[in-house]
């Protein structure tokens, strides 16, 4: 198969989001600024999986001792991409869902591999840091944009300590007089900071995991698990509206995340289709936690507290818009209409303008319009999501025990990738 038809392939399956093995598998493509043949170092190579060895022989470019006196091999950067395709072949292939667990980095220094140099031999392994003692150095390659939000850009990355795919969201840092003075640079450096402080205690199979975060004079980066697929707004434009099976899937897996989130007293205050990313097993994961709010006083997410308008104005509960105190509950309205997304394949409130639709959930309560198309389960169960008063709008762990929260028996993601999904 030559690179064209294998491009056609990935487009057809994920758009520009192919799987992980695909990534893997052309790893020049999307690190086109590295030289791969290019020898790098590496001082600890990873743990053999199930004890098989790693690199062929032939595959090591040349050996040395290290000042420390230990053994360095020296391989180039398409042998380890290759290494990581072969380790996730073994790790991953069969029909069996496994959770895939990236390496967490905080508290250790994240070195970036430029260009076409060597691994800084200097720099890898221990590190002895003034203040805090000894740390451990990641390196990592950078690779191309995978996409753009209001806050920053994220980038594909290898962590090459791992050999795992992660990715990287930047924000500029401001460089001169105007820019430090400069609101839309302001909000996003806040934005990122402000992720990473929510972020980096929690571990969930449904939200995206950070990983760590590195700061230079240029740029701010927290780095996270890849994610192939894109968002679930993404995966709707290109297929339109999912089948009922799917909606029940993610529903199920979203309301898990939400779950987890509130229990650790965090409302995430955008919840939509374009904040929560699915991979190419249909595992969802809620990410872009750039306006999230810690409520510290609260005993579960749920109170309310005094809050600011915040988020996406056609997903905004009333509560909200009223400039009343509000807590967790605010999620679950925008929740019930990213699953109004997943049924029409548009975002709620379609041909409102923004200002209308602020004034017409402010002033009537009114929720966004629910198909009458859509099957009498799923009616009930929005209609439970758009409840007005925070009070009696369920929680997501109620939410959880609902009947259309549960997908069928038999359910089994990858006859939609096949099927349905890419139609
Ligand atoms: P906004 O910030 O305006 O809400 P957004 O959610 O698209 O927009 P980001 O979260 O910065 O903004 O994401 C930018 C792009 O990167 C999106 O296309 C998103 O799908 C992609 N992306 C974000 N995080 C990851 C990840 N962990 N793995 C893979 N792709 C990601």
């Amino acid at each position: 198969m030559n690179d064209q038809e294998e491009d056609d392939e990935s487009e057809n399956f994920w758009g520009e989001r192919p799987p992980l093995d695909f990534l893997l598998e052309n790893f020049g493509r999307f690190f086109q600024d590295h030289d791969l043949d290019h020898p790098i170092i590496e001082l600890h190579p990873p743990t053999p999986f199930n004890g098989s060895p790693m690199v062929p022989a032939q595959a090591i470019l040349g050996s040395s001792v290290s000042n420390h006196g230990s053994i360095v091999h020296k391989k180039s950067i398409r042998i380890v991409a290759q290494e990581a395709k072969d380790r996730f072949s073994r790790q991953y292939s069969g029909s069996k869902v496994m959770r895939r667990k990236s390496t967490k980095m905080w508290g250790s220094r994240l070195a970036e591999v430029e260009s076409g140099k060597a691994m800084d031999q200097s720099r890898q392994g221990i590190y002895q840091h003034p203040q805090s003692g000894t740390i451990k150095t990641f390196q990592y390659l950078k690779g191309g944009l995978i996409g753009r939000g209001s806050f920053g850009k994220v980038y594909h990355a290898f962590n090459l300590d791992t050999c795992e795919m992660i990715a990287i969201k930047q924000v500029d840092l401001p460089q001169t007089l105007s820019e430090r003075n400069c609101d839309r640079l302001k909000t996003s450096v806040e934005a990122l900071f402000s992720e990473m402080e929510v972020l980096k205690d929690l571990d969930h199979e449904n939200i995206v995991q950070y990983l760590g975060f590195a700061q230079n004079e240029e740029t701010a980066n927290i780095f996270l698990e890849y994610v192939s697929g894109g968002s679930i707004e993404s995966c709707l434009k290109r297929s339109g509206p999912f089948p009922e099976a799917v909606i029940r899937s993610f529903t199920r897996q979203i309301l898990l995340g939400l779950e987890y989130i509130h229990s650790k007293k965090i409302v995430h205050r955008d919840i939509k289709a374009a904040n929560v990313l699915v991979d190419e097993q249909g595992i969802c994961k809620i990410s872009d936690f750039g306006i999230s709010k810690k409520n510290a006083q609260s005993q579960g997410g749920y109170d309310e507290d005094v809050g600011s308008l915040q988020g996406s104005v056609f997903w905004m509960a009333p509560e909200m818009v009223t400039s009343k105190a509000y807590g967790a509950k605010v999620d679950i309205w925008s929740f019930g209409c990213l699953v109004l997304e997943m049924f029409t394949g548009q975002q709620p409130w379609k041909g409102f303008a923004p200002q209308q639709a602020l004034f017409t959930i402010g002033s009537s309560s009114a929720h966004p319009p629910i198909p009458e198309s859509i099957s009498e389960e799923g009616q009930r169960f929005l209609g439970r999501c758009f409840i007005t008063d925070a009070n009696q709008r369920p929680t997501a762990a109620d939410l959880l025990q609902d009947p259309f929260a549960v997908p069928p028996a038999n359910f089994n993601f990858n006859d939609y990738i096949e099927g349905k999904i890419t139609d």
